[in-house]
């Protein structure tokens, strides 16, 4: 969030108040899936995604990045999943799996019972359309189109016609306070109402799930304020859960759980009483711009050396780990298992459940 013209400075505030944690976390990471915050009030909630043992490593030529490490999650209905780390740490690469956009090298995604890492193109593209909602931090939007009509397109692809998916799209739209605009196009209007278009267009098929992958990276403070509790509202009104991807620890706020990765390895996990739940917009924005912001109880990561120690010892755990064995993404072996998984029958599961229509 741009908070002021050096955001930075505020991450690194943040890093510098943090308490301790590190290595107790790493170890209970290795126990097994994370269940974060599992339960509110000692009630067990639906579980919706369940990341088991996920890995990503891309081959940079003779080198190899291992983007995701081993990745245990579970993620709970209607929670708002802050998926917090620096540039770098494989935030957007875990959102991708989880998105099915992209194979993992090793591990699986379940998406309700649906082990998507198992579904072909076709088939996670038609689950997609009927489950997922994504918000992206440049829009994303038709600039050849209108505001209705961009968010009336994902009523498009699944059938809903012409007449039906306009009302829908133009409900959506007074829904995010752009009911003068809706004929506008994307460059006529500004960052702010277009991403408010791209948060129409994301929940306009009342998907179970919406990834976020940061989604204020391009506004102004206020904007962001806006826009974030406007994703947050919105979800907690259809137990809705959210995937929000940042690198900035004011944002991690707005969350009900915060997840921190570094190196492609989640370093900590916890709760978070979200600030949409605490504050009127208006007082959250006091409080951004207000000294007494702290950081210190929402966010794990540590100062900037603490972080290095962390780096290192992951990286002489993997050290350890690969000798004298080498492993490549394109491991014939993990690439034939995925492949012979593809594309079992359709099973009503894949509906996560109701839509709009
Ligand atoms: P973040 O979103 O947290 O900034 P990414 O998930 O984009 O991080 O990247 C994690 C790591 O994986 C980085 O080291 C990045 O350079 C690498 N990476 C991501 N995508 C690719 C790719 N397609 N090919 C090679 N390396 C990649
Ligand atoms: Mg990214």
């Amino acid at each position: 969030m741009n908070v002021t013209a050096h955001p930075l400075i505020f991450f690194h505030r943040a890093l510098q108040q943090t308490p301790v944690f590190s290595t107790q976390l790493l170890k209970t990471e290795k126990d097994g899936i994370h269940p974060g915050a599992g339960s509110i009030g000692g009630d067990r909630l639906e579980t919706i995604i369940t990341i088991k043992d996920l890995r990503k490593v891309y081959n940079l030529g003779s080198e190899k990045v291992v983007a995701l490490d081993n990745i245990n999650l579970e993620i709970q209905k209607g929670q708002v999943c802050c998926i917090l780390g620096t540039s770098g740490s494989g935030k957007s690469t875990l959102l991708n799996q989880l998105a099915g956009l992209e194979k993992p090298t090793r591990g699986a995604v379940y998406i309700g019972k649906n082990n998507i890492s198992k579904f072909g193109e076709d088939r996670l593209a038609a689950f997609r359309q009927r489950n997922i909602g994504f918000i992206f931090q440049s829009y994303n939007l038709m600039t050849s189109h209108t505001a209705l009509e961009n968010v009336a397109m994902p009523l498009m692809f699944r059938g809903v016609g012409k007449a039906k998916r306009e009302k829908v799209a133009a409900q959506m739209l007074r829904q995010v306070g752009l009911e003068k605009r809706m004929h506008h196009r994307p460059n006529q209007m500004s960052g702010g109402q277009q991403q408010r278009v791209g948060i129409a267009r994301a929940f306009v098929s009342n998907p179970k799930i919406i990834f976020a992958d940061e989604p204020t990276g391009n506004l102004d403070t206020k904007t962001t304020i806006e826009v974030m509790a406007m994703m947050v509202r919105m979800c907690r009104q259809n137990n809705q859960t959210l995937i929000l991807v940042t690198h900035d620890s004011y944002l991690a706020q707005y969350a009900d759980r915060i997840v921190t990765l570094i190196d492609g390895k989640i370093v900590s996990d916890v709760e978070n009483k979200s600030i949409v739940d605490r504050m009127s917009n208006e007082e959250i924005v006091e409080y951004f711009l207000s000294e007494n912001a702290n950081l210190a109880e929402t966010t794990v990561l540590e100062s900037d050396g603490e972080i290095e120690a962390i780096r290192q010892e992951l990286q002489e755990g993997r050290q350890a780990e690969e000798q004298p064995m080498t492993e490549t993404a394109d491991d014939p072996a993990e690439t034939a298992e995925l492949q012979e998984q593809t594309c079992t029958a359709h099973t009503a599961e894949e509906n996560l459940e109701g839509t709009r229509e």
